[in-house]
């Protein structure tokens, strides 16, 4: 007699997708047969899909220390409700950044207490924490986080070139992932001083002061960097079709080099931010539709590693400003990743049910080390389930938003599919429109061989 039977979905397993009936037994998947395994409780499915687990590579719950701007709890309770069912959080926006040992500690506490999904943590790389990377990677975060464009957090600082290139070499020797958010930081930063001299505060100003080149020229001197040092290499939020086939040309070299797109650069286009303003404010920042959907050409073709939120909210006032440099910059979009991506992939440009799955949940599992425990719909892996209807149009309503700052620039829009029953290690953790309040996360090192290749 197993523990639960979900039955009768459409279900998206590596080998394709299938009706077919999971059996799950202490929180992991136990069987996969045509017909109903005896369970004490059995759900009926038809017509509905079952998907993995989403596992979310890139996202900020700012707690310790910023904790009013979303926290474990609040965040965790978004991605549940959105199907994500392991985060690995990034080490910065927390005070402190997570980049010491000590550091790792407090954000672990504040995890434990509080998560309602899984999560593995990234350290951070910075100027200068160079001796702090063996400790931290010893005890196990996944990877380390390293900014190229200098910003003002308050306690993470950026890596100019000469840390991100030793710290590359220390990295590669613990044979430790490094994701890099590659934007020119010189460039940027001068380009900013112009426009601001100039008066300039609109939306067009935050474009004009990242040019496309600025994150082209980063993500080739990351990719240099990482090739002479030997460091594997994850570039997080890739905006620009010409900086993906820039990594893919040297990953068909034999370079060790991953990235992920975010679902807001696939889905909102710089005409859009122009549009919506602060809300829509994010870096690198949203780019032009023939841009975007160059992006899709790609990921349809398969050539896209993973799709992450790079969920970064904030209090909404800090959003609620003309100046456009004022504004935080930031998307808040965990809870929206999975119905994005089946609206506008899945069910609008024929993106298949498996690609989905490995952009959204196997291939960052693989990427962050946690497959094959997570990452997809297999006998064995832990039962992280979600239940999906793909004919169920809704539109986004604010307080659909489980964020604790429900602002976002998707307000408004109609989805076509929607995240109806979530499950984490066979326990339900998102149903009938509510998060069960005692499901709690568990931290996870990363165990299985990290890709890339
Ligand atoms: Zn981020």
């Amino acid at each position: 007699m197993l523990d639960l039977s979900l039955n009768g979905a459409r279900v998206v397993t590596p080998g394709g997708v299938q009706v077919a009936c999971v059996g799950v037994q202490d929180g992991v998947i136990h069987s996969i047969t045509d017909t109903p395994p005896a369970a004490r409780t059995s759900l009926d499915l038809s017509g509905k899909v079952l998907l993995p687990g989403v596992v979310d590579l890139h996202v900020h719950f700012s707690e310790p220390g910023r904790t009013h701007w979303e926290g474990w709890a609040f965040g965790s309770r978004a991605a549940a409700a959105g199907g994500v069912t392991t985060v690995v959080e990034m080490p910065l926006n927390a005070i402190p950044a997570t980049t010491n040992v000590p550091a790792l500690d407090l954000k672990l506490a504040a995890a434990r207490a509080h998560s309602q999904v899984d999560f593995a943590l990234w350290g951070g790389l910075m100027e200068d924490n160079r001796a702090d990377l063996r400790p931290l990677h010893a005890a196990g975060v996944m990877g380390f986080k390293a900014f190229m464009l200098e910003i003002d957090d308050g306690s993470f600082r950026h890596a100019p070139d000469h840390i991100l290139y030793t710290g590359m070499r220390e990295l590669a020797r613990l044979d430790a992932l490094l994701a890099v958010h590659a934007e020119n930081s010189a460039l940027i930063h001068g380009l900013s001083r112009d426009l601001q001299a100039q008066g300039r505060r609109d939306p067009q100003a935050w474009l004009e002061a990242h040019p496309p080149v600025s994150e082209l020229d980063a993500v080739r001197r990351a990719l240099l960097f990482a090739q002479d040092t030997g460091c594997r290499l994850h570039v997080v939020h890739v905006s620009l079709p010409e900086a993906a086939r820039d990594i893919l040309a040297v990953r068909a070299q034999g370079q060790a080099v991953t990235y992920e797109v975010c679902a807001h650069h696939l889905t909102l286009t710089d005409a859009d931010f122009v549009r919506l303003g602060a809300v829509a404010k994010c870096a690198p920042p949203l780019r032009d539709a023939a841009r975007v959907e160059a992006l899709w050409e790609l990921v349809l073709a398969g050539e896209v590693d993973c799709i992450t939120s790079d969920h970064s909210p904030c209090p909404t006032e800090d959003k609620a400003t003309s100046n456009i440099w004022e504004a935080w910059g930031g998307i808040n979009g965990i809870q929206l990743t999975l119905p994005l991506m089946l609206t506008e992939g899945v069910l609008r440009r024929g993106l298949k049910l498996e690609d989905l799955a490995q952009l959204l949940s196997t291939r960052p599992a693989q990427i962050a080390g946690l497959y094959p425990r997570k990452g997809a719909i297999q006998v064995g892996a832990d039962a992280d389930l979600v239940v999906a209807d793909l004919n169920s149009p809704w539109t986004l309503r604010r307080e659909d938003l489980l964020s604790q700052h429900p602002w976002s620039p998707f307000i408004g829009r109609t989805f076509g599919a929607r995240v109806e029953r979530v499950y984490l290690r066979g326990q339900p953790v998102w149903e009938g429109g509510h998060v069960m309040p005692e499901v709690r996360g568990q931290w996870l090192r990363p165990q299985g061989a990290a890709v890339p290749t």
